[in-house]
């Protein structure tokens, strides 16, 4: 299905009216705001720009596109043409810290293999411009604090792109949560991964940092602590190789944690590089149970049973807009970050957060090797 800008402005006031956005301004994001637009350079052009950042930024409001960052020049030209980039703002990995003098350039956005963003963020950040990376924030807490000073020292906004937590239906569900109709949260499950295909830089540790946990464990991971508003204070994990087909030489294909908070809910997380999982997390509560189901571009359902009433999805019609590859929780990402820089306020899903994760991740990790040996 094909978005149009109509269907956006319906998609951007159900927004604002269901949501909870950590700027208070969002709401404003159905009418066309006063100035100018962000203007982004897209570092890596993979699937996720193609298909989905850069697609969302030409559909949003606050932001476009006007500068390319890639390996392949051929590419690069053709996509430029796409958007109307001057090819004088295609960049190499090599020459890309001239982007510094380029002024038609206020953020970048990185979308590289994980291991890369911590470079490219400091460089960025080092030539003056502010930064949307994607998750995994970096492999390593060292370089999530660098990243984080780096952005700091050069006065820049620094956001990871935990797109999720700007996603219409997840943050109803937050609302739930913190409303307190579900009681006392006891328990939490949590699952997500998919078959991987041979082949992918996801399988390569150095570049990677990890399998299915960094990849796409940390939306479990993150989903229990952006949704309980708590962080973990005891883990443990265990990891596991069934498929010996070559995939997993450096990577593990499946992880499960259980994690303890502060107020004593666990929670059991499972990902995977070799089951197509649903993702999903279920919260058990005292007086309900919520569950939301998927973590992906789009429909992501929510099925809350509150004291024998059923509560569904909110009011608005999100999952027939959000079919295909319709980049709707692209388009409020890429605003919300440029509302952020246009106002020099912090964004919700900032290094630190990012950083959190990254070091629970670590842990996880830990624990698994420490339960391998046992
Ligand atoms: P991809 O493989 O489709 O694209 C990676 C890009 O990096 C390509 O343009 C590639 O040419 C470039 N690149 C530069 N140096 C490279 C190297 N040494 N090896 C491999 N590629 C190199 O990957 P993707 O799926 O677009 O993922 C990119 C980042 O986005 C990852 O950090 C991933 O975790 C993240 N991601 C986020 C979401 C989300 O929903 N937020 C979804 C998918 C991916």
């Amino acid at each position: 299905m094909h978005v149009t800008r109509r269907d956006f402005a319906r998609l951007a006031a159900a927004v604002s009216a269901a949501t909870i956005l950590p700027t208070s301004s969002f709401a404003q994001l159905g009418a066309p705001p006063a100035g100018r637009k962000i203007r982004y350079c897209v570092v890596g052009l993979g699937r996720i720009s193609m298909d989905h950042f850069m697609p969302g930024t030409k559909l949003g409001q606050l932001g476009e596109i006007t500068a390319l960052v890639s390996g392949h020049p051929d590419k690069a030209k053709r996509v430029a043409a796409q958007y109307g980039v001057a090819e004088s703002s295609i960049y190499s990995y090599e020459n890309f810290d001239r982007i510094r003098d380029n002024p038609n350039i206020d953020a970048v956005y990185i979308a590289l293999p994980n291991s890369m963003h911590a470079e490219y963020t400091i460089r960025a950040a080092q030539a003056g411009k502010h930064v949307l990376c994607e998750k995994p924030m970096a492999n390593s807490v060292a370089d999530c604090e660098a990243m984080i000073a780096a952005c700091k020292k050069a006065n820049k906004l620094l956001m990871i792109a935990y797109r999720c937590q700007l996603e219409a239906t997840t943050l109803h569900a937050k609302r739930i949560v913190q409303s307190g109709e579900l009681g006392k949260i006891q328990a939490i499950e949590s699952a997500n991964g998919f078959d991987i295909q041979p082949g992918e830089w996801r399988l390569n540790r150095q570049l990677a940092g990890g399998g299915p946990l960094m990849d796409v464990g940390i939306y479990s991971l993150n989903a229990c602590r952006f949704l309980t508003g708590e962080e973990p204070n005891a883990l443990s994990a265990y990891s596991s190789v069934i498929d010996h087909d070559g995939r997993f030489n450096e990577v593990e294909e499946n992880i499960s944690w259980t994690m303890r908070f502060p107020s004593g809910i666990v929670a059991t997380c499972t990902t995977s590089y070799g089951s197509n999982m649903g993702g999903y997390i279920k919260l058990h509560g005292s007086k309900g149970q919520l569950t939301l189901e998927g973590f992906g571009y789009s429909g992501i359902h929510l099925t809350a049973h509150l004291n024998g009433a059923m509560h569904g999805d909110p009011g608005q019609n999100i999952d027939d807009l959000e079919q295909g590859q319709n980049p709707a929780q692209f388009v409020v990402e890429s605003d919300y970050f440029s509302e952020c820089i246009r106002n020099n306020r912090q964004p919700g899903p900032s290094g630190e957060e990012g950083l959190r994760d990254i070091a629970l991740m670590q842990n996880i990790y830990e624990s698994a090797a420490r339960n391998q040996q046992a």
